[in-house]
């Protein structure tokens, strides 16, 4: 039987001709398809999840480290170095680190821009707009050595005070980003693994939203094929920009529940990702 079909389509040899086009065509076919499919790809995942906490709370390490930990998910904490907080509870923060949780780099004082509107928190001694560039520099690589002497790390994110990324019009970190990966912004955006400014990233300041309205995003990240970081300050108090214990722990619930299409990762491992996925931005 086998021998019968060789030979009667053997001899056919412009039959045979005209199907090697047809495989080139399909093969490229199945390359522009996996590309496209590893171009929206989060780890092999529908989307990316990424929890950062901000200000060097003592809520962070009292209760927002034990809910991660009891779902085994990792968070990226954004430490100001001279909080007491940090520099009060120092080996509580290592022992945070040795479980895999990211320290990552939010300045040594926190100075925000004073003149900028709503700003009337800003004292004049950690005031931005009085900095120079190489002050506040100075300070950015001072905390890095803080939190490298915890976790004995090279490779670390940074989150910008406020928001704010510029002392005089000049962006502060564009001489320093050898020091970092990559740096988390505030602006309220779904970000794509497509070519992303990875010194600026987006993220969704939370401030009283519900453990459904938070889900409700992690739902629109998981329908979009997206990146979604979650900028939180207070949980369960401690900040004026608080969410529930509550709110958060239903929300990592969710997490864990749909883990098999949700990458829940730290801001260092997505960013990585990121740039390994050939998505980062060339910036230079
Ligand atoms: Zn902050």
């Amino acid at each position: 039987m086998h021998q019968k079909q060789h030979s009667t389509r053997n001899p056919d040899h412009s039959n045979h001709l005209k199907t090697k086009p047809l495989k080139k065509y399909f093969l490229l076919l199945l390359s522009l398809y996996s590309f496209s499919v590893s171009a929206q790809d989060w780890n092999k995942k529908k989307c990316a999840v990424v929890l950062t906490y901000d200000d060097a709370l003592n809520v962070h390490l009292d209760k927002v480290v034990p809910a991660l930990d009891s779902f085994k998910l990792k968070g990226t904490f954004y430490l100001t170095a001279a909080a007491a907080p940090f520099s009060k509870r120092l080996p509580e923060w290592k022992k945070v680190a040795a479980n895999k949780h990211e320290l990552a780099n939010h300045t040594l004082f926190h100075p925000c821009d004073g003149s900028q509107p709503g700003r009337s928190f800003v004292t004049p001694d950690y005031n931005l707009a009085t900095y120079s560039v190489r002050r506040i520099q100075d300070e950015v690589k001072m905390t890095n050595a803080a939190l490298e002497a915890l976790d004995g790390k090279k490779e670390r994110t940074f989150a910008y005070p406020c928001g704010d990324t510029k002392v005089a019009g000049v962006s502060y970190l564009d001489g320093i980003k050898g020091e970092f990966v990559a740096a988390r912004g505030v602006q309220g955006v779904m970000v794509q693994n497509s070519p992303t400014d990875l010194y600026n990233v987006g993220s969704f300041m939370i401030n009283g939203q519900t453990g459904d309205e938070l889900i409700s995003m992690v739902k629109k990240a998981m329908e979009t094929n997206s990146m979604i970081v979650f900028l939180f300050h207070g949980v369960g108090g401690e900040h004026a920009l608080n969410v529930s214990l509550d709110a958060h722990r239903k929300l990592l619930q969710f997490l864990k529940q749909n883990e098999k299409e949700i990458w829940t990762t730290t801001f260092l491992e997505a960013a990585k990702y990121m740039k390994a996925t050939g998505s980062a931005q060339k910036t230079n």
